[in-house]
């Protein structure tokens, strides 16, 4: 395992929209290997691949020792609604109010493409529409000016 160096947010490759994975070989395990260890020498509670520029449809959660890696995934409900501070990795030091569901129910397949399901409440649901939207190039402050 190593660590990637985490981009930030003026770097354009954080506007691309990251490619479904389709190779469940070793290369992608390296790849999550070192996402969770970037991600546990971080301050944060997710990372996704284009934050460490691969542009795959890869992210990691690490909550209250809850770990989750995350694979071509899928918002396929999403229930009420919250307000709460969120920041990003790739953003350093700046935190604001954000808007998301309260409730997420997300699909996706682990590291050997077996199916999985979640369903996420309160800052675990707000960690899994962040990364989500990072995969799709979006950044949580981009939901302010909405
Ligand atoms: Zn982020």
């Amino acid at each position: 395992m190593a660590l990637r160096k985490i981009l930030t947010e003026e770097n354009e490759i954080l506007r691309k929209v990251s490619k479904k994975v389709v190779n469940f070989d070793e290369s992608l395990w390296e790849l999550l290997d070192d996402m969770k260890e970037t991600l546990i020498h971080s301050t944060g509670v997710g990372l996704s691949a284009v934050q460490v520029g691969v542009l795959k449809r890869v992210f990691v959660i690490n909550l209250n020792g809850a770990y989750f890696e995350v694979i071509n995934p899928k918002i396929i409900r999403r229930e009420g609604k919250q307000k709460g501070q969120e920041g990003c990795l790739s953003i350093p030091n700046r935190f604001e109010d954000v808007v998301r569901p309260k409730t997420v129910t997300i699909s996706f397949v682990d590291r050997y493409n077996f199916p999985m399901q979640v369903t996420a409440t309160d800052f675990m649901a707000r960690a899994f529409c962040h990364e989500s939207d990072h995969l799709d190039g979006i950044l949580f402050t981009d939901l302010l000016k909405r």
